[in-house]
């Protein structure tokens, strides 16, 4: 029997009473006591709410075992994490939403042990005296590079900033309108030129520019020439540029620094590994460059973080530009770079040792096999209303490394047997909604798994059986 809004008013318990049922006992056990007051407090707030507005009538509205229910479910979500794993099945590996490069784990354990006790960040054990936050990875960085100097920032849009910043502020800095990219979100060159307090000097064409342009550019006002590297674009057809190695030499005969901004920054040939070329951070030093900035989440695999890389004097400025100290990395992404370049010195491991290109590496033919053991559970958790079949696709490497090229890999392909409409919506939706949110993208018509960066398969397919596709097409 529907009550009047006031008798049902009356008979909603009190907070305290609530908490002391089962559930919620639990609940608080789990949580601490102050989380589950709140969301027993949010909770009975809306049921007035909705009793007073005549939402609800229902006196099951006001039993105390329901209410308990409810707010056990309402704390144990306000106190779930909202940054937690994912499964990257989009097939783009390193995936900017999705945090990118996953570390190898003498990376994550080395963080680790750097986050839970004092270390010797800025302390020469040796001397007895202040450090240097750099010397963790300098060494290693010019060895691998070739560089004079090396120093790292918290990531490479604040690389590319603090260069630009130190060494031309006010002052003119040359760019070819071929590469004056936006790199995601709020990343454009010209914004951040202007941030940077320098002044953009456009030169040549968006498709062909010349080294005679960069001659005419380069005056009294030229504090660098810049070139930017094409991460995420890529200009076909009736194209030039100036050739890397003597727009080099006319910065070096104008006593211009040169600095190339490399984006993905590979610090190995990575065809040795099968891939594509990517120039490395070493040949662009090698062409002339006198400062080279990169990113140590993308193709290097490590923690989130900008590298400067170059000539000695110049990396010093950097360093003494007080902006730096804003824009440094902290102990856990030091330890984890440092790790992940020491994984560097054995290239003949380096490929199943780190993530990053593991996952690049992976052959199709395995992949292949991946997807053969893992369709039946996928094609059991679904229902009859969806096909499941194994389908070849491309994967990407993504962050701007090799923007047009993509490694052949293997996709679970699920798609609805009857064309009802948003059914692969709600299917990536059901998929998203597991414990461990799975991501896949949805192409050609079927919702596709890449399996080339699935590493936990028997974790992925235990949660399977929990899927709960909201409603099957064809049923
Ligand atoms: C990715 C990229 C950046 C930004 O690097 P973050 O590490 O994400 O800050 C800047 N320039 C280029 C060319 C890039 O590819």
């Amino acid at each position: 029997m529907p009550k009047d809004p006031s008798a049902l008013l009356s008979s909603i318990p009190s907070v305290d009473r609530l908490l002391d049922s089962a559930p919620l006992r639990e609940a608080a056990g789990r949580h601490g006591r102050a989380l589950v007051v709140e969301a027993a407090r949010e909770v009975l707030d809306e049921v007035r709410r909705a009793i007073a507005g005549g939402v609800e009538t229902d006196t099951r509205a006001v039993e105390p075992a329901a209410l308990a229910a409810r707010i056990a479910v309402r704390a144990e979500a306000e106190a779930a994490p909202s940054l937690r794993p994912v499964y990257n099945l989009t097939g783009t590996v390193l995936h900017t939403n999705l945090g990118r490069a996953s570390l190898a784990v003498e990376a994550i354990e080395a963080a680790a042990a750097a986050a839970g006790r004092p270390s010797t960040l800025e302390y020469d054990v040796g001397r007895a005296a202040r450090g240097d936050r750099d010397s963790h990875v300098e060494a290693q960085l010019c060895r691998l590079t070739g560089a004079e100097a090396a120093t790292a920032v918290n990531n490479n849009a604040a690389a590319v900033l603090l260069v630009l910043s130190t060494l031309a502020k006010g002052r003119e800095v040359p760019v070819s309108r071929g590469e004056l990219v936006e790199i995601g979100g709020s990343f454009r060159m010209p914004d951040v030129m202007a941030a940077a307090g320098c002044i953009l000097r456009e030169v040549g064409t968006t498709n062909r520019t010349h080294l005679g342009d960069f001659e005419a550019a380069i005056g009294e006002d030229t504090a660098l020439v810049m070139k930017v590297h094409a991460s995420n674009y890529a200009i076909q057809g009736f194209t030039a540029e100036a050739p890397e190695r003597a727009l080099a030499a006319l910065c070096a005969e104008r006593g211009v620094p040169f600095a190339v901004d490399l984006g993905s920054g590979a610090l190995l040939r990575l065809e040795r590994y099968g891939l594509a070329h990517e120039t490395t951070v070493a040949e662009t030093l090698a062409a002339g460059a006198d400062i080279v900035t990169f990113s140590g989440d993308k193709l290097l695999g490590g923690p989130q973080a900008g590298l400067i890389v170059g000539r000695r004097d110049l990396i010093a400025a950097i360093a003494r530009n007080p902006l730096k100290r804003a824009l440094r990395v902290d102990k856990m992404t030091m330890a984890a770079l440092a790790a992940t370049l020491a994984l560097y010195r054995d290239p003949e491991r380096i490929a199943e040792r780190l993530p990053t290109l593991r996952h690049l590496t992976r052959s199709e033919n395995a992949i292949a096999a991946l997807c053969e053991e893992i369709a039946p559970a996928v094609r059991a958790s679904v229902g009859d209303g969806f096909a499941v079949e194994t389908r070849p696709c491309l994967s990407q490497i993504g962050s701007g490394a090799l923007p047009i090229a993509s490694i052949p890999s293997r996709a679970i392909a699920i798609g609805p047997k009857s064309g009802r409409g948003g059914a692969l919506k709600r299917l990536a939706a059901s998929f998203a909604a597991l414990p461990v949110p799975v991501i896949g993208r949805v192409a050609d018509g079927a919702f596709l798994l890449d399996l080339r960066c699935l590493e936990d398969a028997e974790g992925f397919r235990a949660q399977l059986a929990g899927l709960a596709v909201g409603d099957t097409p064809g049923k």
